[in-house]
């Protein structure tokens, strides 16, 4: 493999506290220098002045699956600037049987849906069952489970149940909140940072309960960052596009999804199909159609001529995360001034909402990060929390995964992973997927010829160490 020159960038690396003009030379996928004027050697040569060159953008929530209708995500992250995903639901299978036509050259973790009449027989699992879904998600290649409160909720003592197996086993455990008492919102949020009762536990998109549907959306903000500071082990991420994401299906008359009949009710609509199909129809729910490289949200009769088409089997999104709640989420730091929602995410892959640095640099704009703590929390954060000590920094010896950002047009201009460029202007140059697995997992990928990494262990006390920049 051709060595690499990234030259002329600003090289922003806040675990080595480098902002300055430098050159990054990789050798066989690694970091192997970074200074200013370096030699080219042969190498192919990246021009990145102008530009900032960032340890890559690691997206802590994103999906990657080719089901319903979206076969692009990777193509789609690759083109936002993102090295890494942590995909959450899977289907690990579907993710592991699509690299060939899917690849785009980005390293992925997956954790599997917990989910009834997918993964489990039913909505009360015993403990078998729970530990044996846990094992062989880990043994296949995936890194843990994701409990789905807001979309498929179960009974508090079993969610609370399977963040106990996933602690005996070293799995990790993502919970979209929500149960059969309290929704997907900030009182399913409390139950589920009490339910983990001290265990790690990662509390997805906390974005989605701060959207005031129980009180106002700074009040609801306030109380999810007090109850993360007061719960230092769980690991949290929230993004920072207006849109979210669902299931537009229906059934009966209604849609299937928790979700979307939420999201109807709050935008003044009958959480029925008619209510849908008029919310699109206003252009306030878009659908993700296919343009055969990437998704797109399409609005108004298009997209309802469109959802029809599919028999609603489509998925969609509606604009409805606030502004105040994204803004205090993304830049709340704890009184040792690390983050309170440890990274950055998106929720998105398959949804164009892939907006990490479009809207992260934003935030520099505006002053609430210096670009620094922009890239702690969009690289160094997600690469400590998944166990990759070889990502989320480009110190020498360090993966080669970098991200090149175009500050002034808040896009990413190219996309790096293992000293491959995998994007280049918008020109998508990758194929294949690298795994990102547990060490029970290694064999089964190894097996099927599937490009892999094994993550370090679980290890829960590692989350309570936050790191700071600057200090
Ligand atoms: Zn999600």
């Amino acid at each position: 493999m051709k060595d690499l020159l990234i030259a002329g960038g600003r090289v922003v690396d806040p675990l080595n506290g480098r902002d300055e003009l430098a050159d990054v030379f990789i050798s066989d996928g690694k970091v192997a220098r970074v200074a200013p004027g370096l030699d080219a050697l042969g190498a192919d040569i990246l021009d990145a002045r102008g530009k900032v060159v960032m340890p890559g953008v690691i997206d802590m929530h994103a999906h990657m699956r080719t089901v319903l209708g979206h076969p692009h995500a990777q193509r789609m992250v690759a083109l936002a600037g993102v090295t890494t995903v942590l995909d959450m639901a899977g289907p690990l299978e579907n993710i592991l049987e699509s690299i060939p036509t899917s690849g785009s050259g980005i390293n992925i973790a997956v954790v599997e849906a917990a989910r009834e009449g997918l993964t489990l027989k039913s909505s009360r699992p015993d403990a078998a069952e729970r530990r044996g879904l846990i094992e062989k998600t880990l043994e296949s290649g995936g890194i843990g489970v994701k409990l789905l409160g807001g979309h498929f909720p179960m009974d508090l003592d079993i969610c609370a149940a399977f963040i106990e197996d996933a602690a005996r086993c070293s799995a990790w455990v993502a919970w979209h909140v929500g149960n059969t008492v309290h929704g997907s919102n900030i009182e399913g949020m409390r139950d589920a940072v009490e339910a983990a009762d001290g265990r790690f536990l990662h509390v997805a998109h906390i974005n989605s309960y701060c959207r005031g549907q129980v009180r106002n959306e700074v009040d609801e903000s306030l109380e999810a960052i007090a109850l993360l500071k007061a719960h230092p082990q769980i690991f949290s991420e929230s993004y920072l596009s207006p849109l979210n994401g669902t299931r537009l299906a229906v059934k009966n008359g209604v849609p299937t999804t928790e979700v979307t009949k939420t999201c109807l009710r709050r935008l003044g609509y009958q959480p029925t199909a008619e209510g849908l199909q008029q919310a699109i129809l206003d252009e306030k729910a878009g659908v993700l159609a296919d343009d055969g490289r990437i998704g797109r949200l399409i609005y108004g009769r298009e997209a309802l001529d469109y959802w029809k088409k599919k028999q609603s089997a489509v998925v969609g999104s509606f604009s409805v995360n606030p502004a105040a709640s994204r803004f205090l989420l993304a830049q709340a730091k704890r009184d040792d001034g690390s983050f309170v929602v440890d990274a950055f995410s998106t929720d998105g892959g398959s949804y164009p909402r892939n907006v990490i640095v479009e809207n992260g640099l934003l935030l520099v704009a505006f002053g609430a990060l210096t670009m620094s703590e922009f890239v702690a929390k969009a690289s160094l954060a997600g690469a400590r929390a998944l166990g990759l000590p070889a990502k989320g920094h480009l110190s020498e010896g360090a993966d080669g995964d970098v991200t090149v950002v175009d500050v002034p047009a808040r896009r990413a201009a190219a996309t790096v992973v293992g000293g491959r460029v995998i994007m280049n202007e918008g020109a998508l140059l990758g194929n294949g997927t690298t795994i990102i697995c547990d060490a029970r997992g290694a064999d089964a990928l190894a097996r099927r010829g599937i490009a892999h990494v094994v993550k370090e262990p679980l290890q829960p006390e590692r989350f309570r160490e936050r790191f700071v920049c600057g200090a």
